[in-house]
């Protein structure tokens, strides 16, 4: 597949191509150019040529053109979640989720288009002002691999509705499903340079868009190095930047839960996607009251899942995205069985057979009586690993719960409301859910505390944060 830039399907110039693979099975699936400064400069010039036309149009017509690619993308969803599964890994049910998620947010941001947006300040005999918000110019998003397609709703879904101009980089292995979904964009009405895609690594485009001084803002979800370097090179032109660096989401169960649901919960929170999601339940803390019927119930339920490529229609687990990401995982669930730092309860490596050889794939794991200071609980887990603590009270729980550097989201199984209240007060997060985790819709704002990121995604919060305000003060 090609890049997109300008409305038009652009090559690799010198012949410089990255192979696509399929995480489950090895095969190579396609390949994309690999892009350049050069492709960058092209796309921020596409990008400019079509940003005038783009900020006169309406809120509201550019809602409408946003309303009718989500139906062209529902119409397609089907064929759209089988790449993103071929790419990405995930299977397909999940797939099919993230691609109507996709068109979900486009809907809610063209649903909001019809909001007046702006107000009016009288200040008596001073005169009146007029404030409104104008677009900031042309921005960039950098998309990781884990929810390509969700993520890209989520940069530039509020980005065109405020009537900004986009450049958009793909992550390196999962570029297809955005190659596609920014060519519909464009066949339901998106005029031509107004959302461009350049696909590369990125060290080379990532950074030159970072870098580009007609890139007025960064919107970036990756991990906390990129986010740290992303910040500094952006710092130059004193660019705006909203970064979502990940998480290590605690869910605190405590002895009034329903265990059957909590037991779903936990399942899903940690193994949707393989794990490899920012708001998945990447570490638990359990009441030790009930810590012994849920860890049988959810062993029993973890060792169950079946694990295989994402095409498979019983399918519930696919592989991890790349060799990197389970060479990383791994080395974590090794460093903490050799130092004696947890217990492996089910799971704890790789899966071996025929099926599995050319994939990444690796058990569904529970590790128990896990240190606080082992590395499955300090550093964000990325994969389908799950480190259960058991805890005598409340208290204990979210003095622990609360000791990680990220604050994305956590969640509390309780039907007591105090308990309730005790933790949304407490913990640093910027959601918290209450016998629910990882439900993440395009109304409510969403972003972290402390190292998970700055800035907010979603809801009418993020238009603001594509977009700024400007003052007409009216003296009579
Ligand atoms: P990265 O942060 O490297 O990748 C995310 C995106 O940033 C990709 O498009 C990548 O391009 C791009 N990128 C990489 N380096 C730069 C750079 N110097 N300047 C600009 N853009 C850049 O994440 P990894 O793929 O390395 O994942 C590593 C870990 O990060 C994971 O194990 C996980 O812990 C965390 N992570 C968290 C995510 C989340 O949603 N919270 C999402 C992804 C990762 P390219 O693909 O070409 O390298």
């Amino acid at each position: 597949m090609e890049m997109r830039i300008g409305g038009k399907e652009v090559s690799s110039p010198d012949n410089t191509w990255i192979e696509v693979k399929n995480p489950a099975t090895g095969e190579l699936i396609d390949r994309v150019p690999a892009g350049s400064a050069y492709d960058v400069a092209e796309a921020v010039e596409a990008a400019a040529a079509s940003l005038g036309g783009w900020k006169k149009k309406g809120m509201r017509e550019r809602g409408t053109i946003l309303f009718h690619a989500a139906e062209k993308v529902r119409e397609q969803h089907k064929d759209l979640a089988r790449l993103l599964t071929m790419e990405q890994g995930k299977p397909l049910r999940e797939a099919i989720d993230e691609v109507r998620g996709y068109a979900n947010i486009l809907e809610y941001y063209a649903g909001i288009s019809a909001q007046p947006a702006g107000e009016a300040v009288r200040l008596g005999a001073a005169g009146d002002a007029l404030v409104v918000r104008e677009p900031l110019g042309i921005c960039g998003a950098i998309i990781p691999w884990n929810m390509p397609v969700i993520i890209m709703g989520w940069k530039t879904g509020p980005a065109l509705l405020a009537g900004n101009t986009v450049v958009l980089k793909p992550a390196s292995t999962t570029p297809l499903t955005n190659l596609r979904l920014a060519r519909i964009l464009d066949e339901a009405g998106l005029p031509s340079g107004v959302l461009n895609v350049v696909t590369g690594s990125g060290g080379v485009v990532g950074e030159a868009m970072v870098k580009h001084p007609g890139i007025k803002k960064i919107s970036f979800t990756g991990n906390c190095t990129t986010g740290q370097r992303i910040r500094e090179l952006a710092s130059e032109h004193l660019k705006d930047i909203t970064l979502e660096l990940g998480g290590s989401d605690p869910m605190i169960v405590m002895d009034d839960a329903d265990i059957e649901k909590t037991v779903d919960g936990a399942l899903r929170g940690r193994f949707y996607n393989a794990g490899q999601t920012c708001t998945a339940v990447k570490r638990l803390y359990i009441h030790e009251k009930i810590a012994e019927e849920f860890l049988q119930k959810l062993k029993a339920r973890t060792s169950a899942l079946n694990v295989g490529n994402g095409l498979g229609p019983k399918t519930d687990m696919g592989p991890l995205n790349s060799a990197e990401q389970r060479e990383r995982i791994i080395r974590m669930v090794d460093r903490t069985r050799e130092r004696g730092e947890g217990t492996i309860l089910t799971g704890g490596g790789v899966l071996r057979g025929k099926a599995y050889e050319s994939g990444h794939f690796y058990h569904p794991t529970l590790v128990t009586d896990v240190a606080p200071d082992s590395c499955l609980v300090t550093e964000e887990l990325f994969g389908p690993v799950l480190p259960v603590m058991t805890v005598p009270d409340l208290d204990a729980a979210i003095v622990a719960a609360n000791t990680s550097r990220y604050g994305l989201g956590a969640s509390v199984w309780t039907k007591n409301i105090h308990t309730v209240k005790r933790v949304f007060d407490e913990m640093q997060a910027g959601i918290i859910w209450v016998n629910r985790h990882l439900t993440v819709p395009p109304e409510v704002p969403f972003g972290g505390n402390l190292e998970s990121g700055i800035g907010r995604e979603n809801g009418y919060h993020a238009v603001d944060q594509y977009s700024r305000t400007k003052t007409l003060f009216l003296g009579w």
